[in-house]
């Protein structure tokens, strides 16, 4: 049988993780337990997060906010702050799962599942977040771009945990996108993803634009080359047509059960494409 703790703070987290360093942590469960159930993973003893306040919730700090590893898809949706500021990722939540897996599902699950189709991710590396990671004795802070290593792969050591994401506000970005393509609308994975945030003038010209693509290599994607070659230009279907050949040569997309890489290589394109109604 599986030892399950229930640590209610992080001093009672630190000192279970020293006596049980082959513990398995787990929030929501819906990535996790999800495994375990199928067989997939057999870990010796379980260490579930919810009652950890410390890793819950919404804060803003100064031109930051911080967004605790342990909220929930569910809580971030009605959230006034992230409404207000960060509508790429209400965007993204709006398409996950459904609703009780919004429910018991939270960020930092998300974020460490690195799954390349994870929704919440896209929009967090447009946002250029950053991952506090915390152990007894440091924290630290890294981009999700560093953080994220390859599928299921994060730059975690023992000891330490995800307590939350830093995201700056006022980014200015007027402009915030996402859309993904699944197999059905409800409970699907990506096939391929996109976040946009832009900021256009209006005489409709593009000012800044960061681009993410998800579910077309082993992590998100960006391309700073498609963004400079973006800036300055007027958002039209011809401006638009002049990166996709550098979108389409840098995705690296897989065949797999869910789409073959050519579809998704031409689904990327079409996603960039959906820009233009944001045209004036
Ligand atoms: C039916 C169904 C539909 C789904 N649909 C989607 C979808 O459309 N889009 C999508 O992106 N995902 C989807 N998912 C996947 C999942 O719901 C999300 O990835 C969710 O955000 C995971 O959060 P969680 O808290 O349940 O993670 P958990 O299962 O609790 O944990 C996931 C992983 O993260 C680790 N972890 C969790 N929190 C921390 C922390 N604070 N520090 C360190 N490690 C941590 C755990 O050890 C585990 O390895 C779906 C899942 C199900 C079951």
């Amino acid at each position: 049988m599986t030892d399950i703790f229930l640590p209610s703070d992080l001093d009672e987290l630190w000192r279970l993780l020293n006596i049980k360093p082959e513990a398995a942590l787990y929030a929501g469960g819906t990535d996790l337990l999800v495994k375990r159930r199928s067989g997939l993973i057999d870990p010796p003893s379980l260490v579930c997060l919810e009652r950890i306040q410390e890793l819950k919730g919404v804060k803003e700090c100064g031109d930051e906010v911080f967004v605790g590893a342990l909220t929930t898809h569910s809580e971030l949706l009605s959230h006034r702050v992230i409404r207000k500021h960060f509508p790429v990722l209400i965007q993204a939540i709006a398409v996950l799962g459904s609703p009780p897996v919004r429910n018991m599902g939270t960020i930092g699950g998300n974020i460490v599942t690195a799954s390349p189709a994870g929704d919440t991710l896209a929009p967090l590396y447009v946002l250029d977040a950053q991952m506090e990671i915390r152990s007894l004795s440091s924290s630290r802070r890294v981009p999700i771009s560093a953080f994220i290593l390859g599928p299921g792969q994060i730059d975690l050591g023992q000891g330490e945990i995800l307590a939350g994401v830093w995201i700056k506000r006022h980014q200015g970005f007027r402009l915030q996108h996402y859309e993904k393509v699944g197999r059905r609308n409800a409970l699907a994975c990506s096939v391929v993803s996109m976040a946009a945030i832009m900021r256009v003038s209006s005489d409709n010209r593009i000012y800044e634009i960061r681009l993410a693509w998800g579910s077309v290599g082993p992590t998100v994607m960006r391309f700073p080359e498609v963004e400079r070659l973006l800036e300055g230009k007027p958002l039209t279907v011809d401006g638009l047509n002049d990166v996709i050949e550098l979108v389409h040569a840098g995705i690296k997309p897989i065949d797999d059960i869910r789409a073959t890489a050519s579809y998704r290589r031409e689904v990327a394109g079409r996603l960039l494409h959906r820009l233009i109604n944001y045209s004036t």
